[in-house]
């Protein structure tokens, strides 16, 4: 692996990774102690609204190859923490993130989780880890919405029983890591309605929520104006239930939510940003 190319906003410094076969992943430091790093090039879930998946999974990255993200910048930046949060679903490539995550473990990283909880099986593992946090990929809880926003995730009843069953058993503080994350889409999923039901949901499951908003990237959606995110955000809290909102490392054009590229072409790269 090879760093092609590193480029910053006054937020993030996003990295062009490239693999021994000319493949081509990101990662990105933000918060000043965190490194995002991928799983996969490109995605198989398929989510409209995000870049990463656009073309599609072209192929796992092996444990290696996830290490090497981080053993590849570790020089260069003050990194504390690892999120599992860039291209890919992590746990579509299970078994080389589970050993991938014992090694940043070992060096005493802390490390989360960014994902859509699909397989459900893999989830179940994922939840007993002694991660530092698991954001799962809600969006909606109309399983029809949900299933366009997330075209290969599974249903969304699996995943609320999965939730149920492993969440039942698990201590308070544990509980507290996990929150189930709500991209607000304009006119998709911002009704209060919807919102509302979303509340009853993670105030059911004795979790916390995640209020996102959107970084313009492809199809036809649209980011909420301000006084709408605000809104939605006290409508929530107007539940009981924590919320957290985007914070601005994650709203970033660049390195931000579902702005990371698979294969992205290094000169584009210039041009694009
Ligand atoms: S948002 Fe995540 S799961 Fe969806 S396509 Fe992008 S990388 Fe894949």
């Amino acid at each position: 692996m090879r760093l092609l190319q590193e480029l910053s906003s006054n937020l993030n410094r996003l990295f062009l990774l490239e693999l021994h076969d000319g493949s081509r992943v990101e990662a990105v430091y933000y918060r000043g102690d965190t490194l995002c790093i991928s799983t996969q090039v490109g995605c198989a879930i398929g989510c409209p609204f995000c870049l990463s998946g656009k073309g599609g999974l072209l192929r796992n990255l092996s444990a290696e190859e996830i290490i090497l993200q981080y053993e590849l910048l570790k020089d260069r930046l003050e990194i504390r923490g690892i999120a599992f949060a860039g291209i890919g679903e992590p746990l579509m490539n299970w078994e080389a993130v589970k050993k991938a995550f014992w090694h940043f473990k070992a060096l005493g990283l802390r490390v989360s989780f960014y994902t859509t909880g699909y397989p459900v099986k893999k989830l179940r593992e994922l939840l007993a880890l002694p991660h530092r946090g698991v954001s799962i990929s809600v969006h909606s809880v109309k399983e029809e919405t949900r299933k366009r926003l997330l075209p290969y995730a599974g249903s969304l009843e699996d995943l609320i029983q999965t939730l149920r069953e492993e969440l039942s058993s698990m201590s308070l503080r544990k509980r507290k890591k996990i929150s189930l994350a709500y991209l607000l889409l304009k006119g998709v999923n911002d009704t209060e309605e919807e919102l509302k039901d979303f509340a009853m949901l993670v105030k059911s499951l004795g979790v916390s929520a995640t209020l996102l908003r959107y970084n313009q990237t492809v199809g036809k959606f649209k980011d909420v104006e301000d006084w709408e995110y605000e809104r939605a955000f006290l409508l929530l809290k107007s539940y009981g239930i924590r919320v957290t909102l985007s914070n601005r490392f994650r709203k970033d054009p660049l390195g931000g939510c579902g702005t990371l590229v698979a294969n992205r072409n290094p000169t584009m790269c210039l041009e694009g940003l």
